[in-house]
């Protein structure tokens, strides 16, 4: 075969790249025929020193050594521990199509797309925070300062605490909440509530042990005034930082703030109604004090309001928000599983199992055991029913530890980024400020 090599073929041809010379068959150079290395003979003006009789190229002579390896293997290899932005743009230099990289190495080559496409949409939430440009600004007018102090934990050491006084309160009212619902430091409603409540009983059929239940569920008055108190304070806090927000937008951003407005809205209503009750005497006053004390749950929402200053808690957001295909993946499987191992278990069970009444009820049983749950309030009797709950077990355990070990990778990826971004601030802030320079120019 070397033999009927043509005298053109076999000729040597030097390359002289970054100061490094190369030397190989021009035959070698054929590999990839619509690359910039098998058109040199084309060529010879630009890159040819007749001199010296090699060809000149200013490119780095460790990553060419690869490239040209790749002509004398036919396929592409790249080393795991480069940057696969940094061979691609050699690749593009040497009019070398990406699709010649062996599938070994694609991981290597789009691997850093993937982190550079995490690393954007990390920077970019961190850059939503409405407050990180007003953090910058050297003059801030007193309302803007006391708007940091009031939303942005960050901005300052008095911030800072106020935001922890904050959450203590929150936590103390939830406590406080919990606390009220031991029978303790619960009451017996005034007798003319008690006449009021009781016909209302009557009035919607309500079973005896549920009215003896609402009769004693006032929570004593120490409760009640703490209660009282620490919703002030919360309200308070934010009606006060509604009027001092410049931009109002801003604060209606926020979903979080909008429930638990709503929230503190509803504990106060029922709150006025409670106490009013007897001199309402209505039914629809103790209809309306039953809704607004269910809804003012929403105040809750004020707790994860707070989250919102948490890096760990705005990435396991983000992780969320990026596992999408695999949370589609989870519901659609176990529904898939769930809705065959429950028939299968009805077919099984239906003929001898007397608490086996219809198809829902094995569909139920196959989600419960399908999450490793297992309250065992359905259980098979039959052998081949055994079987069946067994494979439905296993089949849980996998198909639910599949997708959260994916979602888990993805958070580790985030929270690793996040701390890579921290390192860098200033980048974040720099091209926030661009953007906004640009934005506003248009
Ligand atoms: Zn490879």
């Amino acid at each position: 075969m070397a033999q009927r090599k043509s005298l053109e073929s076999s000729a040597l041809v030097k390359l002289n790249i970054g100061g490094t010379i190369f030397k190989c068959y021009a035959e070698t150079l054929k590999t990839f025929p619509d690359s910039k290395l098998a058109r040199l003979n084309d060529n010879k003006k630009g890159a040819f020193d007749f001199k010296e009789e090699e060809y000149f190229f200013d490119r780095d002579p460790n990553l060419f050594s690869y490239i040209l390896d790749s002509y004398r293997k036919g396929a592409i290899h790249l080393p795991k521990e480069i940057c696969g932005t940094t061979f691609k743009a050699e690749l593009e230099f040497w009019d070398v199509s990406p699709r010649h990289v062996a599938s070994c190495c694609w991981e290597a080559l789009y691997r850093s797309e993937d982190d550079k496409q995490t690393m954007d949409t990390l920077i970019q939430r961190i850059q939503q925070n409405p407050n990180m440009l007003l953090m910058q600004e050297e003059k801030l007018t007193l309302r803007a300062k006391l708007w940091l102090f009031f939303d942005e934990p960050g901005s300052s050491k008095l911030a800072l605490v106020w935001s922890i006084f904050i959450s203590c309160v929150i936590i103390t009212s939830i406590l406080v909440d919990f606390v009220s619902t031991i029978e303790m430091f619960r009451e017996h409603v005034s007798d003319s509530q008690s006449r009021l409540f009781s016909k209302f009983a009557d009035t919607v059929h309500m079973k005896n042990i549920t009215l003896d239940r609402i009769l004693n569920m006032k929570p004593c008055n120490e409760l009640l005034i703490t209660n009282v108190v620490l919703h002030v304070i919360l309200t308070s806090e934010l009606v006060v930082s509604f009027i001092i927000c410049e931009d109002k937008t801003v604060f209606k951003s926020c979903v979080f703030r909008h429930i638990a407005f709503f929230g503190y809205l509803f504990y106060w209503i029922s709150l006025s109604i409670s106490l009013n009750l007897v001199d309402l005497d209505s039914m629809y006053a103790v209809i309306a004090c039953f809704i607004f004390n269910y809804l003012s749950i929403f105040r809750y929402a004020r707790l994860f309001y707070l989250t919102r200053s948490v890096p760990v808690f705005r990435i396991l957001r983000l992780t969320f928000e990026a596992s999408k295909q695999e949370l589609k993946m989870l519901v659609f499987l176990l529904a898939m599983l769930v809705c065959v191992f429950g028939y299968v278990m009805f077919a099984a069970e239906f003929t001898q199992n007397a608490t086996i009444t219809n198809a829902f009820v094995t569909v139920y049983w196959a989600l419960i055991t399908m999450t490793t749950v297992g309250y065992g309030d359905y259980v098979p009797v039959t052998a081949a029913g055994h079987v069946i709950a067994g494979a439905c077990a296993v089949c849980g355990v996998i198909v639910l530890a599949l997708p959260v070990g994916i979602i888990v990778s993805k958070f580790y990826k985030y929270y690793a980024f996040y701390e890579l971004t921290m390192k860098r601030p200033k980048t974040i802030i720099d091209s926030l400020i661009t953007a906004k320079d640009g934005g506003s120019k248009d």
